[in-house]
């Protein structure tokens, strides 16, 4: 459920029209709904009640400041993959004992940065970043927590580019290895190991993979408890999918989640992390596009908009599905006729979607993209040197520019001529 929808015939954003946003703010541009936030944050919050758990945002979903503090203040700990985000989360008032660091590639300084800062956990990929970690530590003469992200060879079923618990994946550590390695974690001087990691894929929309993999970490668990290891935490990743199309079948919701969490771990005693992001950001937000030009092709129409792949790549990068809908909310039995829609970069991939059926439109009209909270506006470019698009986020019937669109001379100011030119 989110807090899009058709109000006296015009799409609201919570309590504001969004054809107000759009007069205010121009377009494209990402529209964030706090209510939504904050409604999928809690329902994971309830899912995982019975017992002790922290629920660590996944921010590479969307990590706009305003979006992070709303979360953040609302109790969230953060997941992050790179320094930067490391730097966000901060910046957010996030305490480092909320902050989990994931991510295969963690560089010198990031680890540096993390265990100066304050870590809850490093979730470790590999070996050589496990004896990186332990060297850093040791000389900075602290202990970091850590945990071995367990690669559980399960497939995840979702599309390729986001399924990563798979043997042939380039993400964790083979979870047949992980008794030597929380051996080696033992014996070295600058690491702790608090807790198992693993993390199968992203929009999933069946539950049983998720049971197999923790079935998994449930025996690992017990292994290395009897090792001597002192396992008191379980970071089951993210991955929960969304709806992206009100027609599909409905993918599980975030307390059948929990429940299979509970069966598959409960009775273990130890803290559980999650790391959502879709979930908790994707139908908090859409993108909103005016139409510019309608124009007819040789036996297909074109609805060319002014939003292109360089602000929403998702359709381009994994062949995902927005719905797309007109702000004005169309008569009841309006006709449609199948248009693709399109943007104006100059390449064949910008195009959002085929044979689309799609009210009727005219140049102008606004349009809506769905579902376009989460790997939006975070993956965003500047391709065909178009402005980032702007983000506002919305509370009840108020909002606010939470990051604001470029003029052109400030993208040109960024470039530096080199003293031979
Ligand atoms: C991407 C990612 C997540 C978030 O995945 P969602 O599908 O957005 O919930 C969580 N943990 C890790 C390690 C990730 O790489």
């Amino acid at each position: 459920m989110d807090h899009f929808l058709y109000r006296d015939g015009q799409l609201y954003a919570e309590d504001v029209p969004v054809p107000e946003i759009a007069a205010a703010v121009g377009t494209p541009a990402y529209i964030y709904s706090t209510a939504t936030l904050l409604r999928h944050y809690r329902l994971f919050d309830e899912a995982l009640s019975w017992g002790p758990h922290l629920i660590c945002y996944a921010m590479k979903a969307a990590s706009n400041q305003a979006i992070l503090k709303t979360l953040a203040d609302a109790g969230a700990g953060m997941d992050v993959v790179s320094g930067g985000e490391y730097a966000r989360a901060k910046a957010a008032g996030v305490p480092g004992d909320r902050i989990v660091f994931s991510g295969i590639g963690k560089t010198r300084d990031e680890i540096r940065t993390a265990l100066e800062g304050g870590v809850r956990q490093f979730n470790i990929e590999s070996e050589p970043e496990m004896q990186v970690i332990s060297e850093i530590a040791a000389a900075m003469g602290v202990v970091a927590p850590v945990t071995v992200r367990v690669n559980p060879d399960v497939d995840a079923k979702t599309h390729a580019k986001i399924a990563t618990g798979k043997s042939e994946n380039k993400f964790g550590i083979p979870i047949a290895r992980a008794r030597g390695i929380y051996a080696e974690i033992a014996r070295l001087p600058g690491l702790k190991a608090v807790g198992i990691d693993v993390h199968i894929g992203s929009q999933l929309t069946d539950l049983d993979p998720f049971a197999l993999a923790y079935r998994k970490v449930a025996a690992l668990t017990e292994t290395l408890r009897a090792d001597g290891h002192d396992i008191g935490r379980l970071d089951l990743g993210g991955g929960l999918g969304i709806p992206y199309t009100r027609a599909n079948d409905a993918p599980p919701l975030p307390v059948e989640y929990g429940a299979v969490v509970q069966r598959e771990l409960g009775h273990l005693g130890c803290e559980i992390e999650i790391e959502p992001g879709r979930l908790i950001a994707g139908n908090a937000g859409i993108l909103l596009s005016r139409v510019i030009y309608l124009k007819e092709g040789e036996g297909r129409n074109f609805l060319i908009l002014d939003a292109a792949m360089n602000d929403l790549i998702r359709p381009a990068m994994y062949e995902a599905y927005h719905d797309i809908v007109p702000v004005i909310e169309p008569a009841a039995g309006a006709e449609q006729s199948p248009f693709d829609v399109v943007g104006p970069v100059c390449e064949s991939g910008d195009t959002f979607a085929r044979g689309r059926m799609m009210p009727s439109l005219r140049a102008g009209d606004l349009v809506a993209f769905r579902s376009a909270g989460a790997y939006g506006s975070v993956m965003a470019s500047e391709y065909n040197t178009r402005a980032l698009v702007p983000e506002v986020l919305v509370k009840n019937d108020q909002f606010a520019v939470i990051r604001r669109r470029p003029s052109f001379e400030e993208m040109i100011n960024r470039d530096s001529l080199p003293e031979w030119l």
